[in-house]
């Protein structure tokens, strides 16, 4: 049986994260199930964009430098990098977040994927059959997955498992958006992505989540807890549940417990420490997702919801530092003379939003779908 720890933890002072964090990998069995003296050990980052820890959007760097103590005192070598969701910006990225300065005072490698080169890895996907994989995220003896608990604009929510989108550096990332815009189809590409990784474990960053229009876009919400498991999925269907979702609802864990990646039906996990019940937070969910109408409306919203929302550039806020124009799949951004999204090219992967830094990219949503959305919260 699958086993997830919940523990709680109230705020970022580093000896609490640190003790909060072993007590959760005690109750799971222990690091020493995971990590062999020598161990070449990968701890995957959520650095998506250039946010500062305030922000929410990004694993806090408490957690990084606690998990790169708790590596080396197991007697690890403690690597720890991503890519951020735009070419060029990781290394802002991992200086605004606090992840270098966490390396730094802690003694943890820094691994900026875009510049480490790829390998191209086979994967028997249901969207994808190559993927290009930052090299140490093959290299590594160990990997393990520190996502930060986010709600998302696409597929809902974001964790463990969806986490490992960033082993794709450079454009990769806007191949993959292009071949799979929809909720669905995203989840399915994760889940192929997750199936060519064998991470060992995963350590939550849930102390402060983001809710409503995540992944970088919502808003910080006290959640006051670090969540273990050596089973990304399992982790994601307990740590959704937290966040006051069905996990039946989150297609990523679905989809890679139907194909035996992982154990995503909460009956088949055993919760220790808290219980859900006792931890649960109503996150405010994105404003795009329309599943928790009336079946019969939600699908027909489903089939209408992409003329029912947009996003736009606010020519006001924005500061045409050019990384939403970089990272469009469709190349619908354009920004001279003035920002200028192409709604016939859009295909409304809300990358430009998750990505802006200036909250200049904003979701519009019609009269009717604001309507829609009003009766689902109160649903
Ligand atoms: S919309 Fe945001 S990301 Fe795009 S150019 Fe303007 S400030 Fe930069
Ligand atoms: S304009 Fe924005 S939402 Fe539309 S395809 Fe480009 S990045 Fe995605």
């Amino acid at each position: 049986m699958a086993k997830v720890s919940i523990v709680k933890c109230e705020n970022y002072e580093h000896p609490k994260v640190k003790t909060a964090i072993l007590e959760s990998l005690e109750l799971i069995g222990g690091l020493e199930k995971v990590i062999k003296p020598g161990d070449n050990v990968l701890l995957k980052v959520n650095v998506i964009a250039g946010f500062l820890p305030g922000r929410a959007a990004t694993t806090h760097p408490s957690v990084a430098g606690a998990m790169v103590e708790i590596v080396k005192e197991a007697g690890g070598i403690p690597w720890v990098g991503d890519s951020s969701g735009a070419y060029g910006f990781t290394a802002q990225s991992l200086r605004l977040s606090g992840i270098e300065k966490a390396c730094e005072d802690f003694g943890g490698k820094l691994i900026n994927f875009e510049s480490t080169g790829t390998y191209p890895v086979k994967v028997n996907g249901r969207v994808l059959t190559t993927i290009n994989v930052a090299k140490p995220v093959i290299d590594c003896d160990v990997i393990v997955s520190l996502p930060k608990m986010k709600t998302h604009m696409l597929t809902k929510y974001t964790g463990a498992v969806k986490n490992f989108y960033g082993v794709i550096p450079g454009s990769g990332k806007a191949a993959i958006h292009r071949q799979a815009p929809t909720e669905e189809s995203l989840s399915h590409a994760v889940v192929d992505i997750y199936s060519a990784l064998k991470p060992g474990l995963a350590v939550m960053d849930g102390i402060v989540g983001m809710e409503g229009d995540g992944a970088t876009g919502g808003t910080p919400i006290s959640s006051g807890v670090i969540l273990s498991s050596a089973d990304c999925v399992a982790l994601d269907a307990v740590a959704s549940e937290v966040m006051g979702f069905s996990h039946k609802d989150i297609l990523t864990t679905c989809f890679a417990h139907e194909r035996e990646l992982g154990v995503g039906e909460l009956g088949k996990i055993e919760v220790v420490g808290e219980k859900i019940n006792d931890v649960r937070i109503e996150f405010k969910k994105a404003s795009r997702t329309y599943y928790k109408l009336p079946a019969f409306l939600g699908k027909f919203v489903f089939k209408n919801a992409e003329n029912m929302s947009r996003v736009e550039i606010s020519g006001e806020d924005c500061k045409k530092c050019g990384i939403c124009f970089e990272s469009c799949p469709v190349c619908a951004i354009t920004l001279e003379p003035e920002p200028f999204i192409d709604q016939k090219k859009c295909i409304k992967c809300y990358c430009c939003h998750e990505l802006c830094r200036n909250g200049a990219v904003k979701l519009k949503t019609s009269y009717f779908g604001r309507r829609l959305l009003k009766q689902r919260n109160q649903s």
